[in-house]
């Protein structure tokens, strides 16, 4: 993730990654109190842009909001920032990853001091291009009742560790868990999407991240005339579908082969997911803005 010439951005400073210190007495490293998000960017005809960059620091903010950290930076403010450190590391594709974590407390309130470091690095799709081999975890995704699930707390990851870890020990590529009710809620680290007779289903939100590349893929959906709707639906239904993908900020769009051992029948090329994944790949390379120009 980093070399001797990485720099970050850390309490308002850029530094070098090797120089940047922090305190190991941090809330954050004992007990997840700790806000990330997961951000490209992409070397576009117009130059590096970061993809969605006010959406992902809204939820930042959100995340910091909710579990009570105070944070003094803008959506705007944070942008500038994330740009400065692209053109410092010299990367336009990039992986960009903004983590809010709390200063010495060994308490459990929030500690009042906080800490802002973003760190990028080159990262190719995090889920790899082959279709994947999922399973489905003995691990439930969190109950909302019990944490505040739209919100990327540091915390909130040992659930999708647990269930990562799980299933490749099995040999397989991800994981799906399911909410609290018994229905479909997402892969450890993505949205799930499943296509059935022509027509896209994906679970509402309320027990799932609000995933950026979800919204971006409903209302691509919309704009292209592709019929999706957010609906619950159980395994047994996943396991009757034509075809599925998962969309996520790192893995972008990515096709399923199979859940647990039923294989999507519907050759991957023909389904919607793969038309999506295209035109999720213009969108963020901004080349439907300039289609929509023409
Ligand atoms: N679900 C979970 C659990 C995630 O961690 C992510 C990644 N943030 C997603 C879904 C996808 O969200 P996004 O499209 O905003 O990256």
């Amino acid at each position: 993730y980093f070399n001797e010439k990485s720099v970050v951005f850390l309490n308002g400073e850029f530094v070098k990654a090797t120089d940047a210190k922090i305190n190991m007495y941090s809330q954050s490293l004992h007990y997840g109190n700790g806000v990330f998000e997961g951000i490209r960017s992409y070397k576009t005809e117009n130059g590096t842009r970061i993809f969605k960059s006010y959406e992902h620091y809204k939820r930042l903010k959100y995340g910091v909001d909710v579990m009570g950290i105070q944070f003094k930076y803008s959506e705007e403010e944070l942008t500038e920032i994330t740009y400065k450190l692209l053109e410092l590391n010299n990367l336009q594709d990039a992986y960009i990853r903004p983590l809010v974590f709390t200063g010495e407390n060994m308490g459990l309130t929030t500690s009042p001091e906080t800490n802002l470091v973003i760190q990028c690095w080159e990262w190719g799709k995090f889920m790899g291009d082959k279709l994947l081999r999922v399973k489905t975890s003995r691990f439930q995704r969190p109950n909302p009742n019990s944490c505040f699930v739209e919100a990327k707390i540091t915390g909130h990851y040992v659930n999708s560790i647990l269930s990562t870890n799980e299933v490749k020990s099995q040999g397989y590529d991800e994981a799906l868990l399911l909410d609290m009710n018994g229905n479909v809620a997402e892969c450890s680290g993505a949205n799930i999407f499943m296509e059935k007779d022509g027509k896209l289903y994906t679970p509402p939100r309320g027990h799932i991240m609000a995933g950026i590349t979800r919204a971006t893929v409903i209302n691509l959906c919309k704009e292209e005339g592709i019929p999706v709707e957010e609906k619950h639906f159980t395994l047994d239904e996943l396991k009757t579908a034509d075809a599925c993908f998962f969309t996520g900020t790192a893995a972008e769009v990515v096709g399923l082969e199979s859940i647990d051992e039923y294989k999507f029948p519907m050759d991957w090329k023909t389904s919607h997911g793969h038309n999506l994944m295209k035109l999720y790949k213009a969108e963020v390379l901004e080349e439907r803005v300039q289609e929509k120009a023409l």
